[in-house]
């Protein structure tokens, strides 16, 4: 038996591991104490990891399914087949009638997005879908409209105070910039014995939030209402950095006039908490000085998820929370070597996935936005469905499992069907590969050459790792990109990265693909640097970057009252005046820390049902008891669950994992959601949290 440092990347805390190998095959994943990061911290998922490899239920053989069942296939025949269909598809109706969709089994892996991107650039179609915008775009369109601080915001170890919503850190493992790294065994408890003040805003008592000084037990669906509550008080009592304010931002004034309207007693009642929680909260933030407002999935599911993630932004700008001229902070590897400086990123120079003006393709659905270089997910079954020039005729499914996670159910199914041709890479058959001609078997994370992509900026810290593979993947599965480069070779398209395009009939190697999406010079450290040191590296030398103060011409600000704001604010202020939310109770997601979304279901420990929680009170006043079967309706349709009691939740508010149902047991939460009804005007992400239902008993 022999142990190889690595990492998990079911998620994207990429917590570090050593896999104990017999005979090619992982059977056991040890958390790594010595890993600089995650110190030997790893959710019940990483330590089943090997699971994933070893399941009965992997399929490592190219399949074709022919009168509705699968056969084996050659290889190369298949791949041959894809093409010669891709070509047809192309010459008839265009390039943009191939769509890729990749899932969450992808888009941490450092090789397969990129590539994704290289392949459809290359054939000329701009139908790339993921769960990003069915997960939490609301974060992408806050950042390309309020704008970024280049020298970043305030670190997680010189918080005085952080304000966390919707984020169960302590359970999820996952954090964003400057919060509670959640995979730091007892850095909460130091935090707070340094005197740190922890706010966590959540319809339920979380892990988390019992360890905070105050939680604000909040109505699902209100936070952008809280949010303008804190800020008028913020703004009322002088407690904002007016110095910052009047140096760096623009559209106070504006901002102030839309939040006027929410005083306490009125966001009390909006929220369902009490004023002076709202007040202690807002005066607790604001008088800590350092320390920073975030949040998770659940607020961008929600209505008014751009609305709150602008709120979030605008708060944090608000108290001057960002790193100033003289401080020092922890440099990213995997940006160009400048040092940070305190200013706003002008326009021009944000990146490509960022920058709204790089991202002007719309749909032919309600008019939906590119985002991050990617089409909205909620528009994909109609773009697929609807008929004319840019229908989507053929679907590359990657890593994903749309079948299950995109919202209404039957309209996503139907579009599946619909497909002249449908692909899937994975390496299972997944309720989506059930609708589709071809099986291509992909490797899984243990059995590729991957890096931590983007980390660092949760992190804190200069560091990344790659990892080779730990065993050989099995039969025919191989890396994602190798199927593109197969696939670009027969269509004689070009696949270019930022360093150059690879020769398709002879790709080069994960580490040489690396070398071109990182080229010289993009990055502080090259990824062969990172690779020198197989746990990882914290690269002392970019620990501590002194900010410089603003360079000559930089007079971008960031903005309070961008562009779409205002009519945010107007719709939330119309929904708080018609009664469409109040349903019985408010359904929202609950992480199952077994699984991630759809992924891990064939692991020991993963429940093979995912239960609907209520408050106790709420099953008493209805008659339902625990274990007891429930059928759950909403204004879209309508699921089977078995209900059980959590004295944590807000009464009034049942919860649910996403992500079951299909061969996983369960039940598929997305048959509840309809795929349009949504207040978010550039990715029409669907309401998917919050969601009015009602319960009565599941007839036997
Ligand atoms: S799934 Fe668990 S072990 Fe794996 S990276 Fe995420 S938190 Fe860590």
């Amino acid at each position: 038996m022999t142990r190889v440092s690595t990492f998990c990347s079911i998620c994207s805390a990429f917590c570090g591991f050593e896999a104990e190998v017999e005979n090619d095959r992982v059977i056991a994943m040890v958390p790594d104490k010595d890993h600089p990061m995650s110190r030997g911290f790893s959710c019940s998922k990483g330590r089943h990891y090997h699971h994933m490899l070893n399941s009965p239920n992997r399929v490592t053989r190219c399949r074709k399914r022919v009168d509705g069942d699968w056969h084996a296939q050659d290889k190369g025949q298949a791949l041959d087949e894809i093409a010669a269909r891709l070509r047809k598809l192309i010459d008839a109706h265009g390039p943009e009638s191939v769509a890729v969709f990749c899932g969450n089994g992808v888009t941490f892996k450092a090789l397969t997005m990129p590539s994704v991107h290289a392949f459809m650039q290359g054939l000329g179609s701009h139908q790339i879908y993921t769960s990003l915008t069915i997960d939490q775009p609301a974060k992408i369109v806050s950042v390309g409209r309020h704008g970024v601080w280049a020298a970043g915001g305030h670190s997680f170890e010189s918080a005085r105070v952080l304000m966390l919503i919707g984020n169960n850190v302590l359970v999820s493992g996952l954090h964003g910039p400057g919060s509670i790294p959640g995979w730091q065994p007892g850095a909460l408890k130091q935090a707070r014995k340094r005197g740190l003040k922890l706010i966590v805003v959540d319809p339920r008592l979380t892990e988390t939030a019992q360890q905070a000084d105050l939680h604000l037990p909040v109505k699902p669906g209100t936070d952008a209402a809280l949010l303008s509550g804190m800020i008028r008080h913020i703004l009322d009592q002088d407690l904002h950095d007016a110095a910052f304010c009047a140096d760096f931002t623009e559209g106070l004034e504006a901002l102030e006039q839309e939040v006027a309207a929410f005083d306490l007693a009125t966001t009390a009642t909006i929220t369902g908490l009490q004023p002076e929680l709202i007040r202690e909260a807002a005066e607790m933030f604001a008088r800590q000085g350092r320390g920073s407002v975030s949040s998770a999935t659940g607020p961008d599911m929600a209505p008014h998820g751009n609305l709150t993630e602008h709120l979030i932004s605008s708060l944090n700008s608000l108290c001057g929370r960002h790193n100033r001229a003289g401080e020092r902070v922890a440099g990213s590897l995997l940006t160009p070597d400048f040092p940070p400086i305190a200013a706003v990123v002008p326009r021009e120079l944000m990146p490509e996935t960022l920058n709204p003006a790089a991202n002007t393709r719309r749909s032919r659905v309600r008019g939906a936005h590119q985002l991050f270089r990617e089409m909205p997910t909620a528009t994909l079954a109609e773009e697929i469905l609807t008929p004319g020039q840019g229908q989507i005729k053929a679907l590359l499914v990657i890593g994903g499992n749309p079948a299950l996670s995109v919202p209404d159910r039957a309209q996503i199914h139907a579009a599946l069907q619909e497909l002249e041709l449908c692909v899937c890479i994975d390496g299972r058959l997944t309720e989506t590969a059930d609708m589709a001609d071809y099986f291509l078997p992909a490797s899984y994370g243990l059995e590729k050459t991957d890096m931590t992509v983007f980390n660092d900026i949760f992190w804190g810290a200069p560091y990344h790792q790659v990892s080779q593979p730990v065993v050989p993947p099995p039969g025919e599965a191989t890396d994602e990109y190798l199927y593109l480069a197969a696939l670009a070779q027969r269509l004689g398209v070009t696949m270019s990265y930022p360093g150059g395009a690879i020769d398709t009939a002879d790709p080069p190697s994960p580490m040489d693909l690396l070398d071109l999406v990182f080229p010289a010079g993009s990055t502080r450290v090259s990824p062969r640097d990172i690779a020198a040191h197989p746990r990882g590296q914290v690269f002392e030398s970019f620990a501590e970057l002194e900010v410089i103060p603003a360079l000559e011409g930089m007079h971008e600000r960031l903005r309070f009252m961008p562009e779409g704001v205002a009519e945010e604010f107007a719709q939330l202020r119309a929904s708080l005046d018609s009664a469409d939310d109040e349903g019985d109770y408010l359904l929202i997601c609950r992480r199952n820390p077994h699984v991630y979304n759809s992924m891990c279901h064939e692991f020991p420990q993963a429940p093979d049902d995912n239960a609907l929680f209520a408050h106790p009170d709420d099953m008493a006043a209805a008659g339902l008891a625990s274990g007891q079967r429930v059928r759950v309706c909403s204004a879209h349709g309508e699921i089977d669950a078995t209900l059980q009691q959590d004295a944590t939740l807000r009464p009034g508010v049942v919860a649910i994992s996403h992500g079951f149902g299909g061969k996983s047991g369960g039940t598929p939460v997305n048959a509840l959601l309809s795929s349009n009804e949504s207040t978010d005007r550039y990715t029409h992400i669907p309401r998917m949290s919050a969601v009015p239902v009602s319960l009565a008993a599941a007839s036997a």
